[in-house]
């Protein structure tokens, strides 16, 4: 059958898997005929810091979009292999297309892939449109701007679910050999099978990910700004409490299967809500805190969109080659390891990483601590522990993710230092021990003779070797510079800063 319309909208899902607030597939729609895309280019689906746990994730909402898609006779389809090879096929089959996606701020090869197809489509006069979804703006030249735009975006109306009024019926596309199926039309291990994931070798966290994930996201939604939020912000750094606090909405965010500005709007409505009744101030402050990590995640995104080398490249030169980034000699290689086992002799660091391991999750203090504790006490390069935790976050966004690997790694010079303690950690955050032993299959209780490292000296050491960094005379003129391109506005401005800090040492003068 002959696609009725036109004019061909091809909406490129990348990580956007939502028909709600959607102005990429709004735009597609309104446009003419929509036909879904979902790449699995190498340089998308076969990155080493893509792991199983992400694929199913990411599959499990596009097989509920595209099934939803259906009753919008808008077809969806995988595209395998070369990706511009498929585009290609696509022009030989529509002729003209617009091509619409969300604008990415992906790992640094999603962003080569991007580049490879911005170059095609100049050259073969296709008009792609990338929309915003969120408040990274790409190009941004001046980040004093940011805080502002960001109350214009999410300001906004959320957009309704698309008409496709260009759709009026559902035809097979016939002469692209790169393309799958109609995604709908798969079995799940079909689905599995033909993305490359062997259904029978799935990891317990991929395993435990409901069948049903909008509706799951739904009760979590409703059950955060419900209950489970009083006692956010005080909860939040104990791993034993913060997997009930905290909202667990990441993967649903990373994945794009909520939108970040609806999420806003739920907040500002549980404020509202919180105003109308007796005054709960625990709650009221929990929810603040609540806003002020939702500021964050495109404060932190905003840095890799304006340097995407921040994956491998540390953000305040100076670290650069302070931690060994080539081949592992024998030592480090045995400290990475043990350290991805979970069998360092530290109590906490070990449970954290059997709980990761098993769950795809752990809470933010939790995460700085792992990451602390590999950088500084085992003096690993943060590439290294770096792939190996993206791996494991089901919730692993290369924006939040590696500006956050160098924050707890001490390497953006516009951040104070600051080296976790896992004994004292162990003490605060976990007094009964009970997470701690329940998370240490290698048997309890350790003894001071397990231990990988002795701790006091690895800290004195490490934070002796950062420190001598900044005592370099450019360091405060390149720390400038860093702040101008990443630094937060939100305190007061670096001039203000650079005058309180002695000895030419900057202090915290991002945020966190
Ligand atoms: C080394 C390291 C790596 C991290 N990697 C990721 C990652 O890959 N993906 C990711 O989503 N978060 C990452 N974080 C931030 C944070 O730990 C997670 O966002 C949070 O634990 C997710 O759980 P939640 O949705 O229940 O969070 P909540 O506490 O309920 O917060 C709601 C949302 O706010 C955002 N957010 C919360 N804390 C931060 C933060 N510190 N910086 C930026 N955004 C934040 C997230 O989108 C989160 O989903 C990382 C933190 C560290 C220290």
């Amino acid at each position: 059958m002959m696609i009725a319309s036109k004019k061909i909208s091809v909406m490129w899902f990348k990580k956007d898997l939502r028909l709600y607030d959607n102005e990429a597939l709004s735009s597609a729609a309104a446009n003419g005929f929509t036909v879904g895309l979902f790449s699995l280019d190498n340089l998308r689906w076969n990155t080493p810091d893509l792991s199983t746990r992400h694929k199913v994730l990411l599959l499990k909402g596009l097989y509920e979009l595209a099934k939803r898609l259906t009753s919008y006779r808008v077809p969806v389809y995988l595209a395998r292999g070369n990706f511009i090879e498929t585009i290609t096929g696509l022009k030989r089959e529509f002729k003209e297309f617009t091509l619409y996606s969300h604008q990415e701020t992906g790992n640094f090869s999603s962003y080569l892939l991007d580049k490879k197809v911005r170059k095609w489509c100049k050259s073969n006069h296709i008009l792609w449109e990338e929309k915003r979804q969120n408040n990274v703006i790409r190009g941004l030249k001046q980040r004093d701007v940011w805080s502002r735009k960001w109350k214009e975006f999410m300001g906004k109306e959320c957009l309704e679910i698309p008409v496709f009024q260009y759709n009026v019926c559902n035809p097979q596309i016939k002469n692209n050999q790169f393309l799958s199926p109609e995604v709908h039309d798969f079995e799940w291990d079909g689905l599995l099978k033909f993305c490359g994931v062997d259904h029978l070798a799935l990891d317990s966290a991929s395993k435990s990910l409901p069948d049903n994930l909008n509706e799951t996201m739904q009760r979590l939604l409703t059950s955060f700004f419900q209950e489970r939020s009083l006692n956010y912000r005080t909860e939040m750094s104990s791993p034993l409490k913060a997997e009930y606090s905290c909202s667990r909405l990441s993967p649903f965010l990373t994945s794009g299967m909520l939108s970040i500005r609806a999420l806003y709007k739920e907040l500002l409505s549980a404020s509202e809500e919180l105003k109308s009744k007796e005054f709960n101030a625990t709650k009221f402050s929990s929810l603040r805190s609540f806003e002020k990590r939702l500021h964050w995640r495109c404060h932190f995104i905003q840095k890799l969109e304006f340097e995407p080398q921040l994956e491998f490249r540390c953000m305040h030169v100076n670290y650069e080659h302070v931690r060994n980034q080539n081949k592992l000699n024998a030592q480090e290689e045995e400290f990475l390891n043990l350290w991805k086992e979970g069998k360092t002799g530290f109590p906490l660091i070990d449970a954290c990483m059997n709980y990761l391991k098993t769950t795809g999750w752990i809470n933010f203090r939790m995460r700085a601590m792992l990451v602390s504790f590999a950088s500084n006490n085992l003096w690993l390069h943060w590439t290294h522990s770096g792939e190996h935790l993206a791996r494991l976050f089901l919730d692993y966004e290369p924006g939040i993710h590696w500006p956050q690997m160098q924050m707890q790694s001490g390497t953006t010079g516009i951040n104070t230092i600051r080296i976790y303690n896992p004994e004292k950690q162990f003490v605060d955050q976990d007094p009964d021990q009970s997470f701690t032993k329940k998370w240490n299959p290698n048997g309890w209780p350790y003894s001071e003779f397990d231990k990988i490292v002795d701790l006091k000296k690895s800290s004195q050491g490490a934070r002796e070797k950062l420190w001598a960094m900044r005592k370099n005379k450019k360091f405060v003129d390149l720390a400038k510079k860093v702040y101008l391109d990443h630094g937060s506005r939100k305190r007061k401005n670096f001039k203000q800063n650079s005058q309180l800090v002695p000895n030419s040492q900057l202090e915290l003068l991002d945020k966190q």
